[in-house]
């Protein structure tokens, strides 16, 4: 198929599924042949997809990237998941090369100094597992929801990935937080405590601070950067990010 009418697939998908609860749209994605990977932060929007995907056993391969910067409270959710779902949480890890490569060119908290220097950080240590994670894969689960910040306002349920050869599927794109709290306390689902003190959106521990009342959710995310658009690069497109080529390692 060619880039037009891959689009024009994920359109007509997103519209399918806009229709659908949320495990009929991990089902009829699972349903559509080719692997179909998950990538979870543990967050809680991740929480609720796992939880969807374990209690209907669906077949979709749950990964996530362990940077080697996450908070314990993470860490100790994801062996806490597996268990509460019966099923396994894939790590993928950054290579130690390059992250001895970056500290030497940037040293270990570099990323506190030029934008630059923070996505080179987040490219060795997310960007790179995360395509490790999706090789081979036809469909790339995630967590955006709309209402997460201004730059994901218009998240589709699906669209297609012309870096990544795939179609990206957001089930949750139109749920709000009360939604997934209520997701979460009916279904018994384990969350990251560090909810409960004012993280609502969690990455890596250094890069991570709680958010003030009245704050924008991903506000806690990459706080001392003065730019709205602040993302780790999984979710734009690589050309649209400062120096996350090769080069810039
Ligand atoms: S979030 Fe921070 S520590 Fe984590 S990969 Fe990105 S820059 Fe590095």
């Amino acid at each position: 198929m060619t880039a037009v009418t891959e689009h024009a697939a994920a359109q007509t998908l997103s519209e399918q599924l806009g229709a659908l609860d949320l495990a009929a749209r991990l089902a009829l994605v699972a349903s559509l042949g080719g692997r179909s990977v998950f990538t979870t932060s543990l967050g809680i929007e991740d929480q609720v997809i796992t939880a969807a995907i374990g209690l209907n056993r669906l077949p979709i391969e749950v990964a996530t990237l362990d940077t080697g910067r996450l908070f314990k409270e993470t860490a100790v959710l994801i062996g806490e998941t597996e268990e509460r779902f019966g099923i396994e949480i894939v790590c993928f890890h950054p290579e130690q090369d390059e992250v001895d490569e970056y500290a030497s060119r940037y040293g270990l908290n570099g990323f506190y100094g030029s934008v630059e220097a923070r996505h080179a950080c987040c490219g060795v240590r997310k960007l790179k597992p995360l395509a490790r994670a999706l090789e081979g894969a036809s469909f790339w689960i995630t967590g955006l929801r709309r209402g997460q910040s201004g730059n994901r306002a218009e998240t589709p349920f699906a669209e297609y990935d012309a870096e990544r050869n795939l179609i990206k599927i957001n089930p949750l794109a139109d749920w709000d937080i009360a939604t997934l709290q209520a997701y979460v306390a009916d279904n018994a689902v384990p969350v990251n405590p560090l909810h409960a003190r004012g993280y609502p959106s969690i990455g890596c521990e250094p890069c991570t601070r709680a958010i003030k009342p009245g704050e924008p959710e991903r506000a806690g995310r990459w706080w001392w950067e003065n730019d709205e658009k602040r993302e780790c690069g999984l979710h734009v497109p690589e050309a649209a990010l400062p120096s996350l080529n090769s080069s810039s390692l």
